[in-house]
């Protein structure tokens, strides 16, 4: 029998998905893996003890010592924030702590919900000879339905939702756009600051927002000139962030 990966990420998708995949495995042969970023609301720790419990396993936690687990760490050091090849932090902060324990012939089991069936498909697509199970495609639940899973079970959802975010992502991920940079802002002035500041220390090509109309459209633009007028979006839709799809990112970029 195969070992089985689970990723989870202290949202409440990966909660339902590892609880369903568990299930009908051996638990030697199970690991579920939790990558622990300094980013993260420090709420995301009680949400991950309370599924411990009720999943029933002992959790792995993984943390970059490199660059203390800590995205704005990461940019300052390599002096990038994002581009087309994705973000500078995903890839020391989770990715490549998979890559360290993962071993051929194992089964990675993914959160993608109902809805995200078609980034099921590009993995897929992309990682033919891999072997992945989806739990929430399979059983038809939608990211919602996880949220209402875990709440039946007794357990509270990660703060980040509690606040009105889609995602329980590093606080300020730089996949967000102007309406949660605009929300953040009021939320986590400290952690808004700390990222413009690293924007402008390394300059316009590390600047992550772009004006998305009129004469300058297209145009970078740093997150200290983002308009205080402009809609603040809480549950802004932002790409996942885990060990396994940052795995499928890399490869299409690759
Ligand atoms: S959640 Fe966002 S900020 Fe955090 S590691 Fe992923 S891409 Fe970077």
């Amino acid at each position: 029998m195969s070992r089985l990966l689970c990723q989870f990420s202290c949202g409440a998708a990966s909660a339902v998905a590892t609880k369903i995949a568990v299930q009908a495995w051996n638990p030697e042969l199970v690991m579920v893996l939790n990558a622990d970023i300094a980013a993260e609301h420090p709420d995301g720790r009680r949400f991950f003890a309370d599924c411990e419990k009720w999943i029933g396993r002992t959790f792995t936690v993984l943390r970059d010592e490199k660059y203390g687990a800590d995205p704005i760490e990461v940019f300052r050091r390599r002096r990038y924030i994002k581009g087309p090849n994705g973000a500078a932090c995903s890839g020391p902060l989770k990715r490549d702590l998979l890559r360290a324990l993962e071993q051929p012939g194992d089964i990675l089991v993914l959160g993608y919900t109902a809805e995200e069936e078609e980034r099921y498909d590009d993995f897929v697509e992309a990682w033919p000879d891999r072997k992945i199970i989806a739990p929430l495609i399979a059983q038809g639940l939608t990211k919602e339905d996880c949220k209402a899973m875990v709440l039946r079970a007794g357990i509270r959802l990660p703060r980040m939702y509690e606040l009105g975010y889609d995602n329980n992502n590093c606080i300020a991920c730089v996949k967000g756009g102007q309406k949660y940079f605009r929300a953040i802002r009021e939320d986590f002035p400290e952690r808004f600051e700390a990222l413009a500041q690293v924007e402008e220390d390394i300059g316009p090509s590390a600047y992550i927002l772009h004006h998305r109309s009129g004469p300058l459209k297209g145009q970078r633009f740093p997150l200290r000139e983002l308009s205080t007028d402009g809609p603040v979006q809480r549950n802004e839709k932002l790409p996942s962030c885990g060990l396994f799809c940052e795995v499928a990112e890399q490869d299409y970029s690759e």
